[in-house]
């Protein structure tokens, strides 16, 4: 997809969604588009670079407010500043390194929400679920051979 018709994509849902289509919103999108998972700080560095006066503070409202119409998806993991990301709708999952905080994507389960059935305890009173939010945690491959290739420590005598 160019540019060009990301653009108009998103100035169509920005107008759906009562709002103004302004260059300040195309950057923040183009920002966290480009940078998948990137977070408020990493895109407001982004946008500034082509917006030098844009204040991070208004790079802030606009990811929030993306947010709550929909075009953006805020991601929460542990140790870790929320994150933002396009890929929106697609109950897609995140899978994150516990040694260096990568994020990756993983595909949904089954590919709609929610991808898993609740095996409720006994007492507990049911509810509708609509969403099954699922972190994969682990290493990455980096990690792995970062931790395996360090020196064994010597046998205490
Ligand atoms: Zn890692
Ligand atoms: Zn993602």
């Amino acid at each position: 997809m160019t540019q060009q018709h990301r653009e108009a994509l998103w100035s169509a849902a920005l107008h759906s969604a009562g709002r103004r289509v302004t260059r300040q919103r195309l950057a923040v999108l183009t920002a966290v588009d480009r940078l998948p998972h990137a977070t408020a700080d990493d895109a407001a560095a982004a946008v500034r670079a082509g917006l030098p006066h844009i204040t991070v503070q208004s790079v802030y409202v606009i990811l929030a407010d993306l947010t709550d119409i929909g075009l953006l998806r805020r991601v929460e993991t542990p140790h870790s500043p929320a994150r933002y990301e396009t890929r929106v709708g697609d109950n897609h999952h995140h899978a994150v390194c516990t040694g260096c905080g990568r994020i990756e994507d993983v595909d949904c389960a089954v590919g709609h929400a929610p991808c898993l059935t609740p095996e409720w305890s006994p007492g507990a009173s049911r509810m509708t679920i609509q969403i099954a939010e699922v972190l994969y945690q682990g290493l990455c491959d980096d990690c792995r051979s970062a931790a395996h290739s360090r020196p064994p420590s010597a046998p205490q005598e």
